[in-house]
């Protein structure tokens, strides 16, 4: 029975067996197998070759030694990414090791991290998605011939092996490049921190990326377009980013204190400037940032070139592997702008028959691409599918509707937005690896609308007209809307119904409505987006109230002529006045259809002039015919001519008069 005690040195002794045969194993010591530039190389073809599908091996250049004849070591480069033969518009990140021949661990980091996202994409949401999100590429080993040579006969060297002008060997590729932005086209190459002597360990070559090496980086660099780089070299525990070569800061110092602060909480390590280490010019970061507008940040791993136990080098691979994936994912948006997918997700959704509506609060600094927002699903493990939120208006809620599923279906989904500034964010936050789900049920918390209403078939349209409905569970940020189309006059009404208590609402069709059929249907709107409809239904709009008479007058013109006038209203207008006129005591009764047209009347006064034969009495009448009702004017008229000649003045007055009665008629007869 094991007693558990295992010492703190694992590499060095394994548990004791209790029990009078137990027998105290000691295991040897493990030294770290360091790998050489062919090992790196094969294991960088072995990666892609277990994963074609998302890495694929690319070579960037050669060493100097190969450029000569004298060897045949590439710099290789593998990409990490989903459809990795494409060139996707992802984020882009660069990942280095292994400038400084002597710095082992460096080249063992940057491989793990290439076999850590490949071998456990499809097995952690967080690696798949970044796989899936960025494209990534990693050079492990930047001096090939620099590290053989140290593996094999130097431990201590930290150049390449070129063979310089004066007999010494090697340059130092971290001192090799340009950078800075301090207008000078070879930047501040050659400056503090380096050396013009070849036999310097610091010596920056006789002009900048005058090494194969560093041209392969250079030459990878400006074909791609990296938001963040990552070069690994040892030692100190430190994180460090630009510039190397002056104590001032650069104009992105708030983004890069920021970054590299959040990088070293990871591995515990010192974060600063990297001229606070020491001045530098030539190296990798400055000329990332100065000269390709890149994030750049130096890690200084572990705290010797070479540890020799394997429990140390996997510590200090360990250790580096989760700034290296933040790296990685802040390369999405390395302004760290806040953007944000709010959803509150619910195991048990309702069924409804027009499916079911979801929601999320979308927020971001920079603001949301409105038009951006995406709601992906799939039901019962099937394909995913993909639909458009809309925006409601008035806040930040977006909106989108799955179709109709059957009670017991799952249903799996999240959230996909871009801000003003092209930032990806998803919800959850690595989706679809992580999801929001819930099962279809007639019974559970969620509670949807549910409606009842029974719409009319025909209402009075000459008069105003209620119409009520039932609604259970409505929300303040509900709404219930009456709808009504006349498709043959145009004519539409949205009517909001007000809540009258309990589960009654009730909405007002105002009178006046088109004849003939409509459209009536009722919707519920929740924060702006219909959650609910009923079917339209047909409504037969009639007018049930009969043309009104209010006034009537004649008026003599002169001795043959007459002015009849009278007052009819009715609410969709009186299509037709019909005057009946005769003589007293002889002649056919007459009759004048007084319209519009004909007449002179608007808006309920209707007016025609009669030239009557004689002097006579006359008797006279209106009927009035609306388009289902007709109507007498409840008593007649009669009439009397004055058998003079009317003076000039008195028609004068005579006008005046008809005109006043017109506008008093009028103002009575005004519909509301
Ligand atoms: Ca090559
Ligand atoms: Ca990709
Ligand atoms: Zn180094």
């Amino acid at each position: 029975m094991p007693l558990g005690i295992a010492s703190d040195r694992t590499d060095a002794a394994v548990p004791i067996e209790a029990g009078a045969d137990s027998l105290v194993i000691q295991a040897p010591p493990v030294y770290y197998d360091y790998r050489n530039h062919s090992e790196i190389k094969a294991a960088l073809y072995g990666i892609e070759t277990s994963h074609p599908l998302i890495s694929k091996v690319y070579d960037i250049g050669d060493s100097w030694e190969k450029t000569q004849g004298l060897a045949d070591r590439d710099i290789i480069a593998l990409k990490v990414s989903d459809k990795v033969s494409g060139d996707e518009d992802e984020p882009e990140v660069m990942i280095v090791g292994l400038h400084h021949a002597r710095e082992w661990p460096t080249s063992e980091i940057v491989l793990e991290i290439a076999k850590n996202l490949t071998d456990n994409y499809g097995n952690d949401s967080r690696i798949s998605w970044l796989v899936d999100n960025r494209e990534i590429w990693i050079v492990p080993l930047v001096n090939p011939d620099g590290l053989d040579y140290a593996l094999q006969y130097d431990e201590w060297w930290r150049k390449n092996r070129r063979l310089n002008y004066d007999g010494t060997y090697g340059v130092d590729l971290n001192r090799n490049y340009a950078g800075s932005m301090n207008g000078d086209p070879e930047g501040a190459w050659g400056g503090a921190g380096s050396s013009h002597d070849p036999s310097s360990e610091v010596y920056c070559g006789e002009f900048p990326f005058s090494e194969p090496e560093t041209q392969a980086i250079r030459d990878l660099v400006l074909a791609r377009d990296f938001e963040i780089a990552l070069d690994f070299h040892s030692y100190g525990e430190l994180v460090m980013w630009p510039w190397g070569y002056t104590t001032e800061v650069t104009p992105d110092d708030a983004d890069l204190v920021r970054i590299g602060n959040e990088l070293a909480a990871l591995n515990g390590y010192t974060a600063e400037q990297s001229v606070g280490l020491y001045p530098t010019t030539g190296d990798s970061i400055d000329w990332h940032y100065g000269g390709a507008d890149i994030y750049a940040f130096c890690f200084e791993v572990g705290r010797e070139f070479h540890p020799d136990w394997t429990s140390d080098v996997l510590a200090i691979i360990a250790e580096n592997i989760p700034p290296a994936l933040l790296g990685i994912e802040i390369a999405g948006d390395r302004e760290e702008r806040a953007f944000d997918i709010s959803h509150e997700a619910v195991p048990l959704r309702n069924y409804t028959a027009i499916g079911i509506a979801l929601n999320a609060t979308v927020t971001a600094d920079r603001g949301v691409d409105t038009s951006s927002v995406r709601l992906h699903f799939s039901v019962d493990g099937g394909a995913w599918s993909v639909l458009s939120m809309s925006l409601s208006s008035g806040n930040d809620t977006y909106f989108g509707r799955l179709p109709e599923l059957p009670v017991g279906s799952i249903v799996e989904y999240y959230f996909v937005a871009s801000d003003l500034a092209e930032a990806e964010r998803m919800a959850p936050l690595y989706a679809p690896y992580e999801v929001f789900s819930f099962m279809v049920t007639e019974e559970g918390p969620a509670s949807p609308v549910e409606v009842t209403f029974s719409p009319p078939s025909e209402i009075d349209g000459s008069v105003s007209n209620t119409v009520a409905a039932h609604a259970h569970n409505v929300t303040a940020d509900m709404e219930l809307l009456l709808h009504l189309v006349n498709a043959s006059s145009g004519y539409t009404l949205d009517v909001a119904m007000e809540h009258i208590a309990g589960d009654d609402f009730s909405g007002v069709l105002p009178a006046g409505i088109p004849l003939g059929e409509s459209d009536l249907w009722l919707t519920v709107e929740e924060l702006g987006i219909e959650i609910w409809s009923s079917a339209p239904s047909l409504l037969m709009v009639s007018d049930q109230t009969a043309p009104a008479f209010s006034a009537h007058d004649a008026v003599q013109l002169d001795q043959t002529t007459v002015v009849f006038t009278v007052n009819c209203s009715d609410t969709y207008g009186v299509v037709l006045v019909v005057l009946t006129y005769r003589e007293v005591g002889g002649g056919p009764a007459q009759s004048v259809d007084m319209v519009l047209a004909e007449g002179t009347s608007t808006d309920g006064m209707w007016s025609v002039t009669v030239t009557i034969g004689g002097s006579d009495p006359v008797e006279y009448s209106y009927r009035a015919h609306d388009n289902v009702q007709s109507a007498d004017l409840p008593e007649t008229g009669s009439f009397l001519f004055t058998p003079v000649e009317i003076p000039e003045f008195s028609l004068v007055l005579l006008v005046v008069a008809v005109t006043a009665l017109s506008v008093a008629m009028l103002s009575r007869a005004r519909r509301p």
